[in-house]
């Protein structure tokens, strides 16, 4: 799946909101310049064939790590909010048990729930079920 990158308006109030830290996993990162780095990611991908709203209720700030994870399914967000690990290659876990989320953020579950719904049809594919 390739990943459209763009820097929208709503991606930088979101990367704003967080100050660059990463929802989930928690880590901050800042460059030489003082300045944090992070991700805008949307839950319910821009591209085809999913083609979800540029909207600050499907977009996560994420660490470029967190972002790729989510990206290809390694993790998804349950609906309590909670961080899914799919597949537990990474030891220790450096995910948050759940999503950090600020007032203001207006995220909203059917992103995540697609995003998880998603992945969760190739998981089954492959198990034959
Ligand atoms: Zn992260």
């Amino acid at each position: 799946m390739k990943r459209l990158v763009r820097d929208t308006a709503a991606a930088h109030r979101i990367k704003d909101l967080y100050d660059g830290q990463c929802q989930t996993c928690g880590i901050r990162l800042v460059g030489a310049n003082c300045k944090p780095y992070s991700q805008g990611a949307h839950l319910k991908p821009l591209a085809e064939p999913h083609n979800g709203p540029d909207v600050e209720r499907n977009i996560l700030s994420l660490c470029p790590n967190c972002h790729v994870r989510l990206d290809l399914g390694a993790i998804s967000i349950g609906e309590d909010w909670s961080v899914i690990e799919r597949v537990a290659h990474t030891e220790p876990r450096t995910t948050l048990p759940r999503l950090l989320i600020k007032k203001g953020h207006g995220l909203h579950p059917s992103y995540a729930k697609y995003q998880r719904d998603w992945w969760d049809s190739f998981a089954q594919e492959e198990t034959g079920a």
